[in-house]
């Protein structure tokens, strides 16, 4: 399958072999916090020092674990297929920032990313790799008591999604690796892009949800099965 343009998104289970657990092998919880408490708005506003910590302890995970095969293997299709005039738009679900460490210049986080914050006065988001508290300031209105971790919470719209809808709409290919297809908006992009008359293959470790929609599965391991294939389309 030889393409110019290709739209990947990609989910918990890209950052699985190095070491981050997918929502799934966590049993659905978050270590043992339920989603309600911690990935809502509602949970922030009871318990905004609760929120902060279970996210500090996320982003200080972080400097334990490093990219895998399948992210670098990612960064170098980037490259690969802009040297050919061809264009990569890489979509991820997760919240770590590995696709950037392991070497790809552009990533459309749609649920966030836990290295930022995001002031809830004014919307301000800037980097940040330290702890965060409620007495955290915004940097830009200053405001205090309103930053919270720059994620995409339940309930809440994710990111760039009229970007990802254009990218889909020009592409050749569209491909799903690491993700069960069991949360939405991102879920759809599949029957999206068949509707469109794109390509669709699918790359996890077992089938997912939307699987039958896929006009290809291929099963294993992303550390394996992504080199593999990011080899077959630049070759
Ligand atoms: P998910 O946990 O629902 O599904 C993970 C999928 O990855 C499963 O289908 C599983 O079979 C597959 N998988 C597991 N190990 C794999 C491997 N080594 N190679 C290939 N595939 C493998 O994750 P999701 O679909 O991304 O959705 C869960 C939500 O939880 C997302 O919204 C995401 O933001 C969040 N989350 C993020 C992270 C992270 O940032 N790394 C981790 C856990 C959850």
């Amino acid at each position: 399958m030889k393409s110019q343009k290709i739209v990947i998104l990609t989910g918990a289970g890209v950052s699985a072999e190095s070491g981050i657990d997918t929502f799934r092998a966590a049993g659905g919880l978050w270590e043992n916090h339920r989603v309600e408490d911690v990935a809502t708005p509602e949970g922030f506003a009871k318990d905004p020092e609760l929120v902060h910590r279970f996210y500090n302890l996320r982003r200080a995970a972080l400097k334990t674990v490093k990219p895998n095969p399948a992210h670098y293997a990612l960064a170098k299709l980037e490259a690969g297929l802009m040297e050919q005039g061809g264009q990569l738009t890489l979509v991820t679900q997760n919240v770590d920032d590995l696709h950037e460490r392991g070497g790809a210049k552009e990533v459309i986080h749609m649920h966030g990313i836990l290295t930022s914050m995001l002031c809830g006065t004014c919307e301000h988001r800037w980097e940040h790799l330290e702890d965060a508290s409620p007495n955290l300031s915004c940097r830009k209105c200053y405001v205090t008591g309103t930053s919270r971790p720059d994620i995409v919470w339940f309930g809440e719209m994710p990111y760039a999604m009229h970007v990802i809808e254009e990218r889909l709409a020009a592409c050749d290919l569209f491909v799903s690796i690491g993700t069960s297809g069991a949360v939405y908006p991102a879920a759809g992009f599949v029957q999206l892009a068949r509707s469109m008359g794109k390509a669709t293959l699918e790359l996890n470790l077992e089938r997912s949800q939307g699987s039958n929609f896929f006009d290809e599965t291929r099963l294993g391991p992303a550390g394996t099965l992504v080199p593999q294939w990011v080899d077959e389309v630049l070759s």
